[in-house]
């Protein structure tokens, strides 16, 4: 896929990958095998017929290859541009053994462009009225997915959202030169357009609890409050000024639009070298940020290599292209500040690669005698999220594991509380954009015959 020059893209925060043209995604899906035994679509968690769509770009029925995929999936735009799919379906293609495997997620992209382009509008399946009201907590992937399939059965939804725009990390995390904020916001009108209802600045734990959702009529409820609460390392130094988390940083930039400050209200203060800490997608992404706001050297910090880490290889690639400099097998140990209590320096330790550990990685150990200071003058913490904790304090009768996480039923993602429903991130912890998805389809057809049983 044609992308734009990494000197063009450092400038401006428009989308870095620009999608295939009709040609191109002729070319591509005529390379299909149209397996019988689809492994591709065996490796899709919301289980999109990959060859039916496929097929169907073949024969230039692109309003056809968009209706089969939104028999699955409501967020294509979403999933065509941010999906692992070098890790799922495209890993699981055929063809990926002998040569390139089918570009499946920028054929997806292709066909959600055409359709947010020409307008189309795919119907629901159902469109029964069933009656029952349904109230989901939380506009991320998880929330929007759960709602739109129970739109489509029928079901009265409303999606209580804390900020003040639908999306979740999808408009406040991932940046704009990902994914486009203006894709959210198509994708979430067709799911108005299918039926739910969106109310923003609503915080469930606060403006209303959940009994007083129970009372206003709704009869089940689905929990998407994914997994807002930055992680930090506790470090000496971490209170200093210009230490950021990364879910401060992106949240100004990405929601706030801090880069066209003072266009817009909400200011970004980093300096001329930053140190981004962790080697996740929001590492790269706060990377990638930084350099776009006008850093001269950008340092990825990370106590294991390359191998380990959990960014998408595209990413890295993206953000190697763009000059972020790699330091492996480091881990900062304490942030040291000037007169005025900004970052001046970030002292550090080497490591070396040990036994694995629980998760199957090698283990990172500390090399002895190997500190040493790194000059920056910014600190970003992109270590993980935990759960966004609002409302869960609130709602303390919900069981929850020793990391915060609901505790779910893997099948239905029923909680221990009757006619409750979870999963995403706040079940999960920071995991991807289509597990989300596949927590909220889930919980979707388990909340149905929960519904019906009940009538
Ligand atoms: P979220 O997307 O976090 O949405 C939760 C929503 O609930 C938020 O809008 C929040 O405001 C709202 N909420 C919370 N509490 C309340 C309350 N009490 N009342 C009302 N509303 C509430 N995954 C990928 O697959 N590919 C990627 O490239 C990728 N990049 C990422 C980059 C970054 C920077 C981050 C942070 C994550 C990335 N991820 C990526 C992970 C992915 O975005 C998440 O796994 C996914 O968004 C989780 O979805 P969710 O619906 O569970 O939660
Ligand atoms: Fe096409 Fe690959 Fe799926 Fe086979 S596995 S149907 S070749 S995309």
């Amino acid at each position: 896929m044609k992308k734009q020059t990494a000197k063009e893209r450092i400038r401006n925060f428009k989308e870095v990958a620009l999608g295939l043209s009709a040609e191109e995604a002729l070319k591509e899906a005529s390379r299909c095998l149209f397996c019988k035994k689809a492994k591709c679509s065996a490796n899709c968690p919301v289980e999109i017929d990959i060859p039916r769509f496929i097929n169907a770009i073949k024969n230039r029925r692109f309003d056809e290859a968009i209706r089969i995929i939104k028999e699955k999936n409501n967020l294509p735009g979403v999933c065509g541009r941010v999906c692992p799919q070098e890790n799922q379906c495209e890993d699981a293609c055929i063809l990926n053994a002998k040569k390139a495997p089918i570009n499946i997620g920028g054929l997806e992209r292709f066909v959600a462009d055409y359709e947010l382009q020409h307008i189309l509008r795919v119907e629901g399946i159902g469109h029964e009225a069933l009656g029952h009201k349904v109230a989901i907590i939380g506009s991320g992937p998880a929330g929007l997915t759960c709602a739109g399939d129970l739109a489509r059965m029928g079901y009265k939804v409303t999606v209580f959202e804390a900020l003040h725009t639908a999306g979740g990390v999808l408009v406040y995390g991932i940046p704009e030169f990902r994914l486009p904020k203006e894709i959210v916001k198509k994708e979430v009108k067709y799911l108005e357009f299918l039926g739910i209802e969106v109310k923003t600045n609503f915080i469930v734990g606060k403006t209303s609890s959940l009994k007083d959702i129970f009372e206003q009529g709704y009869k089940a409820v689905f929990i998407g409050t994914g997994a807002g609460l930055p992680s930090f390392m506790n470090v000496p130094g971490e209170n200093l000024n210009r230490v950021y988390s990364s879910n401060e940083l992106l949240t100004r930039v990405n929601l706030m639009k801090a880069y066209l400050f003072p266009e817009y209200d909400t200011p970004i203060n980093i300096g001329k070298k930053v140190a981004v800490i962790g080697g996740g997608n929001t590492a790269m992404d706060s990377a990638r940020v930084s350099v776009r706001l006008g850093a001269e050297k950008v340092y990825i910090v990370y106590r294991r290599t390359e191998n380990e880490m959990p960014a998408r290889k595209e990413e890295r690639e993206n953000a190697k292209e763009e000059g972020v400099e790699f330091r492996m097998l480091t881990l900062p140990t304490g942030i040291i500040g000037d007169e005025k209590g900004f970052v001046k320096s970030m002292e550090c330790v080497k490591m070396e690669l040990g036994e694995p550990d629980d998760s199957g990685r090698r283990r990172p150990v500390i090399v002895k005698d190997s500190e040493f200071i790194m000059d920056v003058d910014t600190v970003i913490v992109a270590i993980g999220q935990n759960p966004n904790p609002v409302f869960l304090k609130a709602t303390p009768e919900l069981a929850l594991n020793k990391w915060s996480k609901i505790i779910t039923d893997p099948r239905t993602q029923a909680t221990n509380i009757k006619g409750v429903y979870a999963g995403g991130d706040a079940t999960e912890g920071d995991d991807t954009v289509i597990a989300a998805m596949g927590a909220g389809k889930r919980a979707a057809k388990a909340i149905s015959v929960y519904l019906k049983n009940e009538k």
